[in-house]
C-alpha cells in the first residue's frame, strides 16, 4: 500500500488555493470555480481516467460514473446533494465503483477519484484488502455538509414533471442566476418549458436542511480525519473587493498530502486562474471541513412525513411553511379591511 509512502502533511502545513475558470461558460457550468472539472481535465489530457458522480439519466438517483474522454466530464458537473449509490456503469454492467478502481489501477490507468470523505475512505479500505498498487491514484474530496435522501429527489422530480406535464431532460440544483451562493433549482423539460427555483427555498433545499443519514451529524471525516490527498469547496467569505474574487463562482483547495500537491501542479494555468490562500481564512469561513451538521428535531419528524405523506407536506409540516402563510393572510386581510374603513370615513367626512 502505497498510502503510508506519501507524506500528510501536519495541520498547520495545510496550504490552501483558491481559483476558477477563465471560460465563463465553464464556469457557469460548475458548482463553485469548476477547481475539481480542472483537476478532471488535466488527469483526462494525460489518458487517465476519473470517478465522479453523475445522476441517472431520469434525475432522481445519483451514482459514480467513470470517466475518459473530456466531454464525459460534463456529466460530473454540479454537486449532487444526495446520497449516492457505490455503483459505476461501465461495459454494458454494473458493478461496485471500488473494485473498477482497482482494475483500472491494476492496468496502470492514472485514477483521480473525486467523492466525499466517507467514499474516499471507503475506496482506500478496499484497495487496503486487495493489495492494490495505488501509487497512480489521486483522491479529491469535497468539503460535506451531508446530503439528503434520493427519496426527497424522485419525489421533487416527480412532482414538477407532474406539474408541467413533461420529462425532465436537464436538471441541476446549483444553477447560477446572479451571485453563485445564491443558488437555484433549474429544469427544462421536453416540452421546452423551463422552471426556476432558488434551491434553499425548494421543498429539496429544505430536505438537505433538515434530513440526512444519521452518520452525517457525527461524521468521522473532518478535521484531521479528512482522508484525500486534496479537499475542495466553495470559497466563501472573500470580499468582492478581492482580487480572487468572481462573482460566478471561487473554488477552494485545501492541500493534505504531497500527492495533492502534484495534482494541483498538473492544473493547467492558463484556463484555470490559481491563486494562494490562507489557510485560517478559508477554514473560518467554511466550518463544513471541521464540524458537524447540527441534527435538529425536526430530522425524525420529517422521514416519517416523508414516507406517509411525502416531500410537500412533509416540508410545510415540518417548515411551518403554512403557519407562515396563514399569518401573511391575516396580515393581508386586516390591512385591507384597515384601508377600507379608512377610505370609509374620509367619504362620510
Ligand atoms: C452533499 C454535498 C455537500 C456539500 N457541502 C459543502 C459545504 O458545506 N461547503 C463547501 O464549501 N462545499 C460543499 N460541497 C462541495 C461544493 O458544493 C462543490 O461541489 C465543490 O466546491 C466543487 O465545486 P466545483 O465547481 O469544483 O465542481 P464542478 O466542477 O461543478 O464538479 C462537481 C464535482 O462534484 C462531484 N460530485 C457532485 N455531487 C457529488 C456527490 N453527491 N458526492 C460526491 N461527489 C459529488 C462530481 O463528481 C464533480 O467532480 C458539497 C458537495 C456535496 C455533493
Ligand atoms: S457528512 Fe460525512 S458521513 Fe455524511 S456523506 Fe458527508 S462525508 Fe459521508
Amino acid at each position: 500500500m502505497h498510502k503510508q509512502d506519501d507524506s500528510v502533511f501536519v495541520p498547520n502545513e495545510l496550504r490552501a488555493f483558491s481559483g476558477y475558470y477563465v471560460n465563463q461558460d465553464k464556469l457557469r457550468n460548475s458548482s463553485s470555480g469548476g477547481g475539481a472539472s480542472a483537476l478532471a481535465e488535466a488527469i483526462i489530457g494525460n489518458g487517465g481516467c476519473v470517478f465522479g458522480v453523475a445522476y441517472t439519466d431520469n434525475f432522481k438517483r445519483a451514482e459514480y460514473y467513470c470517466a475518459e474522454s473530456m466531454e464525459d466530464l460534463e456529466k460530473l458537473k454540479g454537486s449532487k446533494y444526495i446520497e449516492t449509490d457505490k455503483r459505476v456503469f461501465y461495459n454494458n454492467e454494473y458493478q461496485s465503483v471500488y473494485s473498477l478502481v482497482y482494475q483500472k489501477l491494476k492496468e496502470s490507468t492514472e485514477v483521480l477519484f473525486i467523492g466525499v470523505g466517507c467514499a474516499v475512505s471507503a475506496l482506500y479500505s478496499y484497495l487496503l484488502s486487495q493489495r492494490s498498487d495505488i501509487s497512480g491514484l489521486y483522491t479529491a474530496e469535497l468539503i460535506c455538509y451531508g446530503p439528503t435522501s434520493q427519496k426527497v429527489s424522485a419525489q421533487y422530480i416527480d412532482s414538477l414533471e407532474q406539474r408541467f406535464d413533461s420529462k425532465i431532460i436537464s436538471f441541476t440544483v446549483r444553477h447560477k442566476k446572479g451571485f453563485w451562493l445564491e443558488a437555484y433549482v433549474r429544469a427544462e423539460f421536453a416540452s421546452g418549458t423551463v422552471f426556476e427555483e432558488p434551491f434553499y427555498r425548494s421543498d429539496y433545499g429544505y430536505a438537505l436542511s433538515v434530513y440526512s443519514r444519521l452518520a452525517c451529524y457525527n461524521c468521522r471525516f473532518k478535521g484531521h480525519g479528512h482522508p484525500a490527498d486534496l479537499i475542495l469547496g466553495d470559497y466563501r467569505g472573500l470580499s468582492k473587493h478581492d482580487v480572487r474574487f468572481n462573482p460566478l463562482g471561487v473554488s477552494v483547495f485545501i492541500v493534505r498530502t504531497e500527492k495533492g500537491n502534484r495534482l494541483m501542479s498538473k492544473l493547467d494555468r492558463t484556463t484555470f486562474c490559481l491563486s494562494t490562500a490562507n489557510i485560517d481564512h478559508v477554514l473560518k469561513h467554511n466550518e463544513m471541513y471541521y464540524a458537524n451538521k447540527k441534527r435538529t428535531k425536526k430530522r425524525e419528524e420529517f422521514g416519517r412525513l416523508l414516507d406517509t405523506e411525502g416531500l410537500h407536506k412533509a416540508v410545510v409540516k415540518c417548515s411551518g411553511r403554512l403557519r407562515y402563510r396563514l399569518k401573511n393572510t391575516t396580515w393581508v386581510v386586516s390591512a385591507i379591511r384597515h384601508l377600507k374603513q379608512l377610505i370609509f370615513f374620509r367619504d362620510k367626512k
